[in-house]
């Protein structure tokens, strides 16, 4: 019956039904009874005028309209009058349907209007309100807490807005009936946890008798959600411990040995050690290793790779390093190529623009298992790719390298190979165990000695020559610069232009042929981007204007400054990954944030965190705060995190509850085939695509 299309509900058809899918993905009568109101507007309540305070948000009043007047011109047109009740006057302004809006009212009728409350020359003021004509039994009848839904502006124009859509759930519910949403909780922990039934609470969330029984439907679905996810996670976490078994890497041998001893150009930081002890002991075990390795910009995560790969090598298995550019693959290659290029060991590059006539050598090489290290992008998960041992896969900077796509790498071995996901988007760590509750997680919280601490600068767009004159000097001293421009759809034309005027601009201060500048942005053919990226790193160029195609690893220990223009348009966590690029070497480092002088209050405060601190954690705390967890870089697509009622920011007790609850059950009935649990797994099981079942049962 859930499953019904939504076309079928009276009311509806298939033209409302093609709005409702596109503009809300409604496409059964499941999918409406998921779309929860955000807001009830108890609708028998009155305020008196005299009595609304700017602490208000949404009120109801009800009063005689006033005449109307028409002011303004062109775009500031609009319809304005008031309503009048015995306690004060509110104005009510229209800035469109001008005329229907006249024609549709009548100045000196009793109306009810509704909306958000503004407030404009310390006089309350209602912006396109609801508004309908008074009538006395309106008022009359009981409490009646009337749901308000997110809608589209689209929807509204079809007489689809956010009271609409609560008409068309008040006609679905009738025909839900308790079998339709059968309760998937352990009774014992319904009680426990003093929980609404699952049934009531998808009906009191829509339609509550009071704010009290709203509350426990949102409490009991909220917990739903987080529960769920939490137990998702868990179980395929100790099953994959208990039964997944992984290739054995229990020998250090002449390869890690080697390198260690020979070729490795710098000691290792106390947490490179401990972090290659951790991911020695999961893999020594014959347990497939899931692990998630955070670390910070350029807190040396990719010697942590490569002497893995080696320990790899050494007990007889191949293994891959995945990057998520062209770019970032090659200088992996080249980088991990020239450390090793006194060994004897097979190490090779693959992304999409090799040529076919090499990948007739690589792929062979592949496959007979003379190539033991292959790096490159996803082409060396293409099907096209055989390993004949494959032990251990690395991906770089793909947080959002999700679990299904972790189950693909299971079917390249016929033992799966490990898995290490590294990321330097630092993930506050409740996050990062709620997103990726699913892997082991390592850290590196240390930086290797010797850096100096980036300063970091926040300048307006007419210090524009003064920051011009800045580097300058530090051209002059031989270090070379990026000049960053937000780039924030790569089919943005206007973001493109405004590339395009910021070089032409640059260029005018740095002049051909006493600077030479690389630019890189993603409309380029890659030839093209490889040689402008290729001249940078190779110093025959000073300064590279880029888009944030540079965000991720490329590493460029010359270059000692970093201009960000239009820094307001980042997010917290992608400023402090652009601001990674320099500080890799020995000179002070700089990064400059350009805005215009005209800044929101989120845009001021990320200024001011991006000025006052360097460390990754930090920040993503704050923006975890400023944004929420839904925006937060990578957690977005795992499909964890992006929950619909709770927020693990907000909601971080009953995370902390869910999480308890979720390790009583497993550690009691780890397979859940307890009869008490068996609601529970059959409905996990029913969530197709949600747990990859088949692997872990
Ligand atoms: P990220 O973690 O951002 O990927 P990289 O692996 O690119 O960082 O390392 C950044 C720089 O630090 C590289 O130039 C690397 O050679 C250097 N590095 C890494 N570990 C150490 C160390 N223990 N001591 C000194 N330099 C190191
Ligand atoms: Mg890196």
């Amino acid at each position: 019956m859930l499953s019904s299309p939504i076309a079928y509900l009276k009311g509806v058809g298939p033209q409302r039904a093609e709005l409702l899918q596109k503009e809300l993905g409604i496409f059964t009568f499941n999918d409406l009874l998921q779309h929860f109101p955000f807001r009830h507007v108890d609708k028998t309540k009155f305020t008196p005028i005299g009595e609304a305070t700017p602490a208000d948000e949404y009120l109801q009043f009800a009063g005689v309209l006033e005449p109307f007047q028409v002011i303004g011109q062109n775009r500031g047109r609009r319809l304005v009058s008031q309503i009048r009740d015995k306690t004060g006057t509110v104005e009510v302004v229209w800035f469109s349907a001008i005329n229907q809006i006249q024609k549709m009212l009548q100045p000196g009728k009793a109306y009810i209007v509704y909306g958000k409350l503004s407030w404009f020359m310390s006089k309350p003021q209602l912006v396109h309100p609801e508004i309908e004509a008074w009538s006395p039994e309106k008022i009359e009848g009981k409490a009646y807490l009337e749901p308000i839904y997110p809608s589209t502006e689209k929807l509204k124009s079809k007489n689809l807005g956010g009271r609409q859509l609560g008409k068309l759930t008040q006609l679905l519910l009738p025909h839900v009936k308790p079998q339709d949403i059968p309760e998937n909780f352990p009774q014992k922990m319904i009680e426990e946890l003093k929980l609404m039934p699952r049934f009531d609470a998808y009906q009191q969330i829509h339609f509550p008798q009071t704010q009290k029984h709203y509350e426990a439907a949102l409490r009991r679905l909220k917990f739903e959600e987080i529960f769920l996810a939490q137990m998702r996670m868990n179980l395929l976490r100790s099953q994959r411990h208990r039964f997944s078994k992984g290739v054995v890497f229990d020998a250090v041998g002449n390869y890690f040995n080697t390198f260690y001893n020979q070729y490795l150009p710098f000691e290792l930081t106390g947490a490179q050690k401990r972090v290659l002890k951790e991911i020695r002991n999961d893999t020594a075990r014959g347990k497939q290793m899931n692990r998630l390795l955070q670390g910070d910009v350029g807190s040396g995560k990719t010697i942590v790779a490569l002497l893995c790969m080696l320990l790899a090598a050494d007990n007889g298995y191949q293994s891959v390093l995945m990057a998520p550019t062209e770019i970032l693959a090659r200088q992996h290659f080249q980088g991990i190529a020239s450390l090793l290029k006194d060994m004897d060991i097979g190490v090779a590059l693959l992304t999409g623009s090799v040529k076919a006539k090499e990948r007739k050598t690589i792929l062979p090489g592949v496959a007979e298992g003379r190539i033991q290290l292959l790096i490159g992008t996803h082409a060396v998960i293409e099907d096209s790719v055989q390993f004949q041992n494959l032990g251990l896969v690395i991906v770089d900077e793909q947080h959002r390298f999700g679990v299904a796509q972790r189950a693909r790498l299971w079917e390249k071995n016929h033992t799966p190979p490990h898995v290490l996901v590294m990321t330097a988007t630092p993930i506050p760590r409740t996050l990062a165990m709620t997103a990726y509750g699913d892997l082991d997680y390592s850290v590196i919280d240390e930086l290797p000695p010797g850096r100096q601490p980036i300063q970091t600068v926040h300048r307006l767009d007419h210090d524009r020559s003064n920051v011009m004159d800045f580097l300058k000097a530090e051209i002059a001293l031989g270090r070379q610069v990026y000049v960053i421009f937000p780039l924030i759809e790569e089919s943005d034309k206007l973001d493109y232009e405004n590339l395009m005027r910021g070089y032409d601009e640059i260029k005018t201060y740095f002049p051909e042929p006493q600077y030479w500048i690389s630019m890189v942005h993603g409309k380029q053919p890659a030839i093209q981007k490889e040689e402008n990226m290729r001249r940078f790193v190779e110093h025959d160029t000073q300064i590279m204007v880029s888009t944030t195609v540079i965000e991720v690893g490329v590493n460029v220990p010359n270059a000692s400054v970093m201009v960000i223009e239009s820094a307001e348009k980042f997010g917290l966590s992608q400023l402090h990954q652009l601001r990674g690029r320099v500080g890799r070497g020995a000179e002070k480092s700089y990064c400059i944030l350009l805005t215009g002088k005209k800044l929101g209050n989120v845009a001021r405060e990320r200024m001011k965190i991006m000025t006052s601190t360097n460390n990754g954690f930090v920040i993503a705390e704050k923006d975890l705060e400023l944004r929420g967890p839904g925006d937060i870089e990578g957690t977005r697509q795992s499909g964890v995190v992006d929950f619909k009622l709770a927020n693990i920011v907000n909601d971080r007790a009953m995370v902390d509850a869910a999480k308890k609850v979720t390790e009583e059950i497993l550690t009691d009935d780890p397979d859940l085939s307890k009869p008490e649990n068996a609601p529970l797994k059959e409905f996990l099981q029913s969530q197709k695509g949600k747990t990859i079942w088949s692997k872990i049962s």
